[in-house]
């Protein structure tokens, strides 16, 4: 039973990637095409005594560097499972996942653990900033983990919080700070070591509209100018169409994925890049 409906979400998955290769040829960059994320029939049941919760069921999904993609569907529909499993912070039981043409499941712990450390950055609902910390602190956390010298970590937490606009709260410890300013702490956290790749569930899940529509924007803003991949996990529409493209889940299973880049707009993950049209940079920080 289970194998038709896998197949039939190959086939589902099938048809989404083609559209979007025909969309690349008709730009003419297919050659300039970097498939940063490649998962193929991802399969992850958890077993808590007899019962099994089939948290996905073959799902197929491929993230171009540079992209930023949002994954959106009902609460319960495996999109946090597929977070965690593509980043490595949770196994999967079938399919195959190469993050920049690697197999992680293929590393030790250790190994995992440093590339994750490198050329990953997350950004999760709540923050999870150390309350002891200061905000820059808070920041320089994953350099500190990278071995980077202690002087050379604390000039580049205060840079990049300044580019997320907190230099004036570099030395306050999170319960001084707002909603909104301790999410950007996360995404100055997240950043910092200049990662690859951006994972963010529901990163705008605990403020209120404006603040989100701020974040988003924040986030937009550094997708633009550092070129990195962003895939963030939202149930909130709002929020699913202000990034490139919408990946719909449901019941463990990928149903859609919903191309929105205007057809003028350059593919600013081909070399670099970071030209857009006026119309879209129009932020409010
Ligand atoms: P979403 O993020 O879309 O709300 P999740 O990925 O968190 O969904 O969950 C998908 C399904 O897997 C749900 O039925 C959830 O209850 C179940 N689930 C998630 N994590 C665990 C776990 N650690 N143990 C058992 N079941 C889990
Ligand atoms: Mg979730």
């Amino acid at each position: 039973m289970r194998l038709s409906a896998d197949t039939q979400n190959g086939t589902t998955a099938m048809t989404a990637t083609q559209t979007r290769s025909t969309a690349t040829t008709t730009t003419g960059n297919v050659a300039a095409i970097d498939t940063i994320v490649s998962a193929s029939n991802i399969v992850k049941t958890y077993r808590t005594g007899e019962v099994r919760v089939h948290a996905l069921r073959g799902v197929h999904l491929d993230v171009e560097r540079g992209e930023m993609v949002s994954i959106m569907g009902p609460s319960g529909c495996g999109k946090t499972t597929l977070l965690n499993t593509l980043a490595g912070l949770d196994t999967i039981d079938g399919g195959r996942i190469l993050i920049e043409g690697s197999d992680l499941a293929g590393l030790s712990d250790a190994e995992r653990t440093s590339y994750r450390a490198k050329r990953m950055g997350f950004v999760f609902q709540f923050y999870n900033l150390l309350p002891v910390l200061s905000a820059v602190e808070n920041v320089e956390l994953p350099l500190v983990v990278s071995k980077i010298r202690p002087g050379t970590a604390r000039e580049r937490a205060l840079a990049m919080l300044a580019k997320v606009g907190l230099s004036d709260w570099a030395e306050h410890r999170p319960a001084e700070l707002s909603g909104g300013q301790r999410q950007r702490v996360t995404i100055a956290r997240a950043l910092v070591n200049n990662p690859a790749i951006v994972w963010a569930d529901e990163p705008t899940g605990d403020l209120d509209s404006e603040t989100a529509d701020e974040i988003m924007h924040l986030l937009i803003e550094l997708n633009r100018t550092q070129n990195q991949t962003f895939v963030i996990v939202t149930h909130d529409l709002r929020i699913g169409q202000m990034t490139d493209r919408i990946i719909r889940m449901k019941d463990g299973r990928i149903t859609g994925s919903e191309d929105q880049r205007r057809n003028d707009m350059p593919k600013r993950h081909c070399g670099g890049s970071a030209t857009t049209p006026a119309s879209t940079e129009q932020h409010s920080m």
